[in-house]
């Protein structure tokens, strides 16, 4: 462990599975509250998602955890995210992904579907001094200019892989999502692209809204597993 994964953040007691020390690093980083509504700050600290307009939610910040853990972003690492509704789980992959010489966020590269929701994200963001590529538009389209990326990160159900995912996916990278047709059936996926072939490993039971997107609605553009 380095010193730095000592510092304590809101949740570092009540996480013994959150073992990666830059993973615990980022957490204490990046204060949660920047990314809530001020009325809602007060509870920025209990581990559990919380609204942040357009009947969207910050994820849960032990899921956020378990997800990036499951990702491992190297410093320099090309990251994809989808959904980045508040931009939270958008600052800590900055962290991670950050190298000495770049602005944090050179390298990460989040799409969010909601307007207002990207604006917020972007203004909360610039004041912490993160500085990732972030777009409004629709996700399972992926950002084909940027491909490929080293890590996909997607914070809304979709029914299967998207295919334009996984087809920016790099070879040897990985891919966090969780999988699922109905709302109470979810799991989460860690995806991984070894000689052009999908390895899954799923990592158990979540809850997220809709990966919305008419790509979706086309089986033919699911990936194969
Ligand atoms: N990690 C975010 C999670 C937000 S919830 C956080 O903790 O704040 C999931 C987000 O996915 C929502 O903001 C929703 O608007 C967005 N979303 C849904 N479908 C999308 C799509 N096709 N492309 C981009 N974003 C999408």
């Amino acid at each position: 462990m380095t010193g730095q994964a000592n510092k304590p953040f809101p949740w570092a007691d009540q996480w013994p599975e959150i073992v990666d020390p830059r993973v615990r690093a980022a957490f204490a980083a990046v204060p949660r509250r920047a990314f809530l509504d001020p009325n809602l700050a007060r509870f920025a600290d209990q581990d559990a998602p919380l609204p942040i307009g357009e009947g969207q939610t910050i994820s849960q910040p032990f899921v956020v955890a378990l997800m990036t853990q499951a990702l491992q972003v190297q410093p320099g690492d090309k990251v994809l995210e989808i959904g980045a509704g508040s931009g939270f789980q958008t600052a800590i992959l900055c962290e991670l992904a950050a190298t000495a010489d770049d602005a944090r966020g050179a390298t990460v590269y989040a799409i969010e579907r909601h307007p207002a929701l990207a604006e917020r994200a972007a203004a909360a963001l610039a004041s912490l001094g993160y500085a990732p590529h972030l777009r409004v538009g629709d996700g399972a389209l992926g950002w084909p200019e940027a491909a490929p990326f080293a890590a996909i990160i997607v914070a809304a159900v979709a029914p299967h892989v998207p295919r334009p995912l996984w087809d920016q996916l790099a070879e040897g990278g990985r891919m966090v999502l969780p999988v699922g047709v109905q709302e109470d059936d979810q799991e989460l996926w860690l995806v991984r692209k070894f000689e052009g072939k999908m390895q899954v490993e799923r990592l158990g039971g979540v809850r997220f809204v809709p990966l919305i997107s008419p790509v979706l609605d086309d089986p033919k553009q699911w990936a194969e597993e």
